[in-house]
């Protein structure tokens, strides 16, 4: 069973039909409160040599992320600490980062737990609050779809750090950067929310999530390999090591952009987005003339 199989059995047990966007909206009164949580474990979403002060930063930055794509504006936080003996010292580093994050974030941590641990981990539940709730499951045929930025560049960072080379090139540090450290644009929220029909952000890879927002909304998406958005950052990257900079941009996960769907009638408004495909009916990922392998990170597949 691989991840996505295991929400699919939790869910069908759970039985809840909030359950399967990127935040729960929960109405109260006349607001929308977007509820969320993700974790970061060392082993899993990062390795023990990787500079860590940035985690306080990263964990809050991805539950902002999960309540931006669903055009909300983050609020709280409750932050849980799982806490090796001799990673102690890393508390007030952490700490510090986790508090720069909620300053440019404009959210607040209001509380947490701590506990002792084999292995460093975060865990962050956020409340965010929204005029218009945007989920995975609206997208309607004749829908653009959109991205808003380039992706790829926080795998490229990724492979960079495992690399453990002295001196990184500029280019290079600037990728490493983009993957210890992301910054969610906060602005993308109020666009969502008036104008996209689905939302998702590209947090596994833009090949694991535009599924998720095909299946949900049960339609195909075509998308353009040509129109997908790369750095020149990535570019200079493949370039120098020899890979394909679509692998990078399609498996690779942790850009935070927003991948979003819109009626294909209305003028955009965000002259930044970039338009990749098109949503039709049926089902399935199309990329170019070929369907597209769902190849993104999966925590308990064999990789
Ligand atoms: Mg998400």
């Amino acid at each position: 069973m691989n991840e996505f199989q295991l929400i699919d059995k939790i869910k069908s047990i759970l039985k809840n039909d909030l359950i399967g966007d990127d935040t729960a909206p929960i109405k109260i009164g006349d607001k929308t409160l977007l509820l969320t949580n993700d974790i970061l474990l060392e082993g899993r979403h990062f390795l023990n040599y990787f500079p860590q002060e940035f985690l306080g930063w990263k964990a809050i930055s991805v539950n902002v992320s999960d309540i931006v794509a669903s055009g909300g504006k983050p609020k709280y936080a409750l932050v849980s600490l799982l806490l090796p003996k001799n990673k102690i010292t890393l508390v007030e580093p952490i700490s510090r980062q986790i508090k720069k994050a909620c300053q440019y974030y404009d959210c607040q941590v209001v509380g947490g737990n701590i506990t002792g641990s084999e292995k460093l981990g975060l865990d962050v539940f956020m409340i965010g609050e929204t005029k218009k709730f945007i989920g995975r499951r609206q997208a309607k045929p004749g829908d653009n779809v959109y991205l808003t930025g380039p992706i790829g560049d926080s795998r490229a960072g990724l492979k960079l750090l495992t690399m453990k080379k002295k001196p990184y090139e500029s280019f290079e540090k600037i990728l490493i950067e983009k993957h210890l450290k992301p910054v969610i644009n906060l602005n993308h929220a109020k666009y969502l929310s008036q104008n996209a029909t689905s939302s998702i952000d590209v947090s596994d890879g833009l090949s694991s999530d535009i599924y998720h927002l095909a299946n949900s909304s049960q339609k195909k998406i075509i998308i353009n390999s040509e129109k997908i958005p790369l750095s020149r950052e990535l570019k200079l990257f493949c370039k120098k090591y020899r890979f394909n900079p679509i692998d990078f941009a399609l498996k690779g996960g942790e850009d935070y952009q927003v991948l979003l769907t819109q009626n294909g009638k209305s003028q955009k408004t965000n002259d930044k987005l970039i338009l990749i495909g098109k949503v039709y009916k049926g089902s399935g990922v199309f990329l170019d003339k070929n369907k597209l392998k769902d190849k993104s990170f999966d925590h308990f597949s064999p990789s």
